[in-house]
């Protein structure tokens, strides 16, 4: 977990992928949670003081973070399990946190992704803001402030910390990221259904990438081999509304066909995030939204932040 104060500071864990924070001795492969590294420099910039409280043991935080440029310096306080008499769920490690930042707990806003971790925090009079490190898992996290799909929606301002100022036009740039393959068969239910037809990917080859990158609408270029480059919007994640099993990846893209192109070698860059994964009362809601995200990425894309993506060489590749 990660904890700030709002005059204010941060404590940590919610920043790395979780899944392979069990390989123990292979830290250097542990990659920063998509917007970790944004929110530790932001915060940085603006002075504002972190603390990062895990209940791992101290020597293997210090390993952990290591492997990432300027975190170390980022953080006013460590501070492991081992260091405190009893690890969270207890407030200890927070109040201990709280004691050496030389900051009132009450003034302290805590990251988590632990059930634990909130119960902690909350037992330290702390507010809590909940990432649920698990898919599915966010109804369990009743006693948080607020909980949030991924740090990308951290709202800071909501906190009275200095709003991030990288949004642009309801937009967040992200890393580019690439995902590339044979369209295949989807649920059959985008153009039934929505009447929005969306290219679906095979997941198979790609699970670590999915698993990477957090349920959410988001938007970019989409190569398709033979026929060009198009504007593309799509969705990451389990569709609340139809409630999958499985993570799929849900590239519309923004072009006319005039026919399905299945089998078709499809190639996306992901350039930015538009909003978190979240249910609909209605169809009708839902297919509104979608056509709203459509109107965002659209027009976010003609910006040369964005636009300059669409000369990638690896749309054109096959
Ligand atoms: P499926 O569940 O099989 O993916 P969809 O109803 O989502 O079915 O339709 C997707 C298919 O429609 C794509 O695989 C593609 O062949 C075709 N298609 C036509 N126009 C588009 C578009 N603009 N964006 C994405 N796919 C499109
Ligand atoms: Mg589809």
């Amino acid at each position: 977990m990660l904890t700030f104060s709002r005059d204010g500071w941060l404590k940590l864990e919610t920043l790395w992928v979780h899944r392979l924070v069990t390989m123990k001795h292979r830290w250097c492969n542990i990659k920063a949670l998509p917007g970790a590294n944004r929110l530790i420099k932001h915060l940085k910039s603006n002075g504002v003081p972190m603390a990062l409280a895990s209940n791992s043991p101290r020597e293997s935080i210090d390993a952990k973070i290591s492997f990432h440029d300027g975190w170390k310096d980022s953080f006013s306080v460590i501070i492991g399990g081992d260091e405190v008499r009893t690890g969270k769920p207890s407030p200890d490690i927070f109040f201990e946190a709280a004691r050496r930042l030389k900051i009132e707990p009450s003034s302290c806003l805590v990251i988590e992704d632990s059930l634990p971790g909130v119960t902690a925090g909350k037992a330290a009079e702390m507010e809590v803001v909940a990432v649920p490190s698990l898919p599915k898992q966010s109804h369990l996290f009743t006693a948080a402030d607020e909980v949030i799909n991924s740090l990308l929606d951290l709202q800071l301002e909501k906190w009275g910390l200095p709003p991030f100022a990288d949004w642009v036009e309801r937009t967040l740039p992200v890393d580019p990221w690439y995902i590339g393959g044979p369209v295949i068969k989807g649920f059959g239910r985008g153009s039934k259904v929505l009447g929005i037809p969306t290219a679906n990917l095979s997941t198979k080859d790609y699970s670590d990438l999915l698993a990477e990158h957090p349920a959410g609408v988001y938007f970019g270029w989409a190569g398709l081999s033979g026929r060009g480059i198009f504007k593309m919007v799509m969705s990451i994640g389990w569709n609340p509304y139809f409630n999958n099993k499985e993570k799929t990846i849900e590239p519309w893209l923004l072009h006319e066909f005039t026919e399905d192109f299945y089998g078709e070698e499809l190639k996306l860059v992901i350039v930015g995030y538009i909003r978190p994964e979240v249910n609909f009362p209605t169809l009708e809601s839902l297919i509104a939204k979608i056509h709203e995200d459509r109107r965002v990425a659209e027009s976010a894309l003609e910006l040369p932040m964005y636009s300059s993506h669409k000369d990638d060489s690896y749309l054109r590749s096959s």
